[in-house]
C-alpha cells in the first residue's frame, strides 16, 4: 500500500482504539505506521535516512526484513515499557496486515517465508479499493 494509505489506518486505528486522541500522538502513530516502508528509497523514511534505505534496498530489496516480525520486535522492545509502546505497535502491525492484503502480501518470518498474505492477497497497491480504504480511514480519523 501506498504511504498515505498507511499513515492513515495507523491514525485511525489508534484513534478507533482509543490508544490516544492527542495530536502529537496520533502523528506519531502515523509516523510508526509508515517506517517499514524505510526500505524503498522514495518512501519518507527512505527520504529522510536515505543511506539507511539505499543500503536495505539494495540488500535485501522492499517488502523484506523491514516487513516481518524480526523488525517489530527489535523496533518495539526498547519501547517496551513506555506509554507509547501499544501505540507503536498497533501502527506499526497495521502496516504489515495492511501489506499482506495485497497481492505481494509480506515476509512475515523473513528469512523463511516471502509470500504471507491475509485474505489472500486480494489488493492491488494503488487501486481504487485502496483509495476507497484510505478515504474510510480519513473519516475515521476525522470522526473519532
Ligand atoms: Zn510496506
Amino acid at each position: 500500500m501506498l504511504g498515505f494509505t498507511h499513515a492513515l489506518i495507523g491514525m485511525a486505528l489508534c484513534k478507533l482504539l482509543h490508544l490516544s486522541n492527542n495530536f502529537l500522538e496520533i502523528g506519531l502513530a502515523a509516523a510508526f505506521a509508515v517506517l517499514p516502508d524505510i526500505d524503498h528509497p522514495s518512501s519518507l523514511f527512505g527520504t529522510l535516512l536515505h543511506p539507511v534505505s539505499a543500503a536495505l534496498y539494495s540488500r535485501v530489496g522492499h517488502r523484506a526484513f523491514t516487513h516481518s516480525a524480526v523488525f517489530m520486535a527489535i523496533v518495539l522492545t526498547p519501547m517496551l515499557f513506555t506509554p507509547y509502546f501499544l501505540l507503536a505497535f498497533t501502527a506499526i502491525a497495521s502496516h504489515l496486515l495492511s501489506d499482506a492484503i495485497t497481492f505481494t502480501g509480506i515476509p512475515l518470518l523473513w528469512p523463511f517465508n516471502r509470500n504471507f498474505t491475509v485474505l489472500g492477497g486480494i489488493i492491488k497497491t494503488g487501486s481504487w479499493t485502496e483509495y476507497a480504504i484510505s478515504i474510510i480511514c480519513l473519516g475515521g480519523v476525522l470522526i473519532c
